[in-house]
C-alpha cells in the first residue's frame, strides 16, 4: 500500500486490518490453498479478536495506525468484515 493509498482509502486500511487481526484471532480462516478467506461463524473467538485489538492500541502498534486511536471502530469493523465473506472457501466451494 502507497502512502497516497493511505489517505484516499482510509477504510480499506482499516477494514485490511481488521480482517487481519480476524484471522490471528480465528474468527476468519485463510485458506492454505487457494488464500482465500472464510467465516466459520466463530463467534466464540470474537473476544479474543477484542482482546488483540485492545492490545495493539495499548502497545501503540503500528498495525492500528489507520484508527487514529479509534478503538470503537476497530471494534465495529471486526465483525463488520465478516459480511463480506462466506462459509466456504474458493476451492471449497469449487470441490
Ligand atoms: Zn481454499
Amino acid at each position: 500500500m502507497g502512502f497516497l493509498d493511505f489517505f484516499r482509502r482510509p477504510d480499506a486500511a482499516r477494514d485490511r486490518v481488521a480482517i487481519e487481526i480476524d484471522i490471528a484471532a480465528g474468527v476468519l480462516e485463510e485458506c492454505p490453498v487457494c488464500r482465500g478467506v472464510s467465516d466459520r461463524q466463530r463467534d466464540d473467538r470474537l473476544p479474543a479478536a477484542d482482546l488483540i485489538a485492545h492490545q495493539r492500541f495499548d502497545a501503540n502498534d503500528a498495525s492500528v495506525a489507520p484508527f487514529a486511536g479509534d478503538r470503537d471502530d476497530l471494534l465495529q469493523r471486526l465483525r463488520k468484515v465478516r459480511d463480506r465473506f462466506g462459509y466456504n472457501c474458493t476451492c471449497q466451494d469449487a470441490g
